[in-house]
């Protein structure tokens, strides 16, 4: 494959790391983006791979909400992975500031950068099943046997899952902004709830937390019947280089793969370690879940759509066109386990 200029936003984050990691890998020169430059110790593993892939790793400063600052890394890329967006489920955020904001007006400010960069043939960004549905009780609404690139969360808002409508509405105006011209082409990729090994050693990413809270005894006394659908971070990075540089790639792909709850992680979990950790005991039923999920930071209303009912994607999209195979789950939390060990994070 020809050598190309590629930019990743956001490349202190869990998955940018490994799509930095991949294209540096395959000879492409990466340019990628750090919100703070002097905060080197969220990226000291962008830093090890400059000194390995010599010259061919550029790292910048931009922040998703001021404008104009991508423009320096875009400026004569080929191609933008726009990454970089706060993922957080906390409920102490403020939903509008901390969450549509820096999504919405991060998508405006890296694509009109790639709008006065006359270069970027394309931009794919990372959207997210929270994009394509709102609650997990849609799927059965609709009459569905899985959800597909042909729809759309309609249900989340400020108030109701605001991580979704901040990936909805990012996404929304992502395909806004791309219809207005026909010099660059947008594809957008969808990931299920990632795991998998991390490149660093933070531990502040939301799917980061929840393993380390799964295996450290937060969730000891139970958790509810949720199900979600889950991806590999090293198939998330395969699937953003592969709709990047596969020429026929267009629209909304879905790069997830295995369908399943906590407690099937929980299953996989003990038969690799036992006791080792403090996992938890068993399933909270849900009217006890819904008694006490306000204290718990989740809205009845959320607990009520979402607590046991199925959920399933279609990956076959991303299967015929990208060529994807998939990890099994087991494969991925093994192999993040064993990384959280390596790295003494557990
Ligand atoms: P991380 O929290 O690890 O990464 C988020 C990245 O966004 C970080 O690099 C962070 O920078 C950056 N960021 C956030 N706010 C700003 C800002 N104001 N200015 C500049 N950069 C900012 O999460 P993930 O890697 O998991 O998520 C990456 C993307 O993938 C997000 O778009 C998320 O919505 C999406 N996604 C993730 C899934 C998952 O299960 N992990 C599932 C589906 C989609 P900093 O390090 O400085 O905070």
């Amino acid at each position: 494959m020809d050598k190309k200029k590629v930019v990743v936003t956001g490349g202190t984050g869990y998955i940018a790391s490994w799509i930095v990691r991949d294209l540096l890998k395959e000879g492409h020169e990466v340019r990628t983006t750090v919100r703070k430059l002097k905060d080197e110790e969220k990226y000291l593993h962008l830093l090890n791979l400059e000194k390995k892939y010599e010259g061919t790793l550029k790292i910048y400063e931009a922040d998703l909400v001021k404008a104009g600052s991508f423009d320096q890394a875009i400026e004569g890329a080929d191609y933008v992975i726009h990454t970089a967006s706060p993922f957080s489920v906390d409920r102490h955020l403020d939903p509008r500031k901390d969450l549509l904001e820096p999504a919405v007006l991060g998508t405006i400010n890296v694509l009109e950068g790639v709008n006065r960069s006359k270069t970027v043939k394309r931009v794919v960004l990372t959207s997210s099943l929270a994009a394509i549905y709102g609650d997990n009780r849609d799927m059965r609404d609709l009459g569905i046997e899985a959800f597909d690139e042909s729809m759309w969360n309609t249900t989340s808002s400020l108030k109701n899952n605001p991580y979704s409508y901040s990936k909805t509405m990012a996404e929304k105006k992502a395909w806004e902004i791309a219809g207005q011209q026909d010099r660059w082409e947008l594809v957008t990729i969808h990931p299920g709830f990632v795991f998998g090994p991390s490149l660093s050693k933070r531990v502040d990413a939301t799917s980061i937390d929840t393993l380390r809270r799964l295996l450290s005894g937060a969730f000891r006394t139970g958790v509810p019947h949720l199900e979600y659908v889950f991806s590999d971070i090293r198939d998330i990075a395969t699937g953003h280089i592969r709709a990047t540089f596969t020429e026929e790639a267009r629209g909304r792909y879905i790069i997830a793969n295995e369908n399943g709850s906590f407690l099937k992680m929980v299953k996989i979990i003990k038969q690799y370690y036992g006791k080792q950790y403090k996992l938890p005991i068993g399933k909270v039923p849900k009217p006890i879940v819904w008694a006490i999920a306000p204290m718990i930071g989740l809205s009845r209303q959320y607990i009520k759509n979402n607590v046991g009912y199925t959920l399933k994607a279609d990956n076959s999209r991303s299967i015929n066109e990208l060529k994807m195979s998939y990890r099994s789950l087991e494969t991925t939390l093994i192999d993040h386990i064993e990384q959280l060990k390596k790295d003494e994070l557990l």
